[in-house]
């Protein structure tokens, strides 16, 4: 009987072993999920540590280009399309610094060489950023009536500027009306404030009529902004 009842407990307590064991197990394997779940996460978060600075180009008493027909600012459409470039940008958790934020101009007063102080004060907020891209965004302009679409600008001394255009122009060749045209060189103020890939988007040419009336289309600048963002994830290597 004492023998037994030995037994019996000897078995409660292998019972109890095995119970504390099987415990410990689960509580190792949880915590080991835990920690790669937190990886993947950090990971994830790291992947998309990227700061792109948008410049809506012009502002305040410099309109830019002016529309052929219906006198439109430059300056208005060039926001329009930051801002909805800037939503995109931001929702996929990238951190994004816009050098203008509304209709006024970056120069504080506007007196003489105020367009100096304008490109002073947005190459400062560039510098400041320590971007990873920088997109210009303009509308073009030009004497003859008949050009059309969009283009990509970059600084020939840099190979990832050169890059990035080539991303952005890509999507604007096969999404937008008559933007089939290449990228290009140019030789702009704005391109040379970092050395970060940095581009000058012209979406279109508010000298010419149809653009025009296409660059005024809510849809068609969304259009623009979906274009110039999925550069920037092509670019970033996001995808
Ligand atoms: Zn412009």
């Amino acid at each position: 009987m004492k023998k037994s009842r030995k037994y019996i407990f000897s078995l409660l307590k292998k019972g109890q072993i095995i119970f504390c064991m099987v415990v410990a197990l689960l509580v190792i394997s949880s915590c080991i999920a835990v920690d790669i779940g937190t990886a993947t996460a950090s990971n994830g978060k790291e992947s998309l540590d990227f700061t792109i600075v948008i410049d809506a180009g012009h502002g305040g008493i410099d309109p830019g280009s002016i529309g052929y027909k219906t006198k439109v600012k430059e300056s208005v459409i060039n926001l329009s399309v930051a801002k909805k470039l800037e939503q995109k940008l931001s929702e996929i958790g990238l951190r994004v610094i816009m050098t203008r934020k509304d209709e006024n101009g970056l120069y504080g007063l506007s007196t003489t060489n105020y367009k100096k102080r304008d490109m002073q004060k947005r190459r400062d907020i560039i510098e400041k950023a320590h971007p990873d891209v920088v997109v210009s965004v303009h509308m073009n302009s030009y004497v003859r009536h008949n050009l059309r679409g969009a283009q990509v600008f970059f600084d020939k001394t840099s190979p990832v500027s050169e890059q990035l255009a080539l991303f952005i122009q890509d999507q604007f060749a096969s999404k937008l009306e008559k933007s089939d045209k290449g990228i290009s060189v140019g030789d702009y103020y704005m391109l040379k404030c970092t050395k970060a890939a940095s581009v000058i988007a012209e979406c279109g040419f508010l000298s010419n009529e149809e653009d025009e009336k296409l660059l005024l289309n809510e849809a068609y600048q969304d259009k623009i902004a979906e274009c110039i963002f999925v550069g920037i994830v092509g670019f970033l290597n996001l995808e």
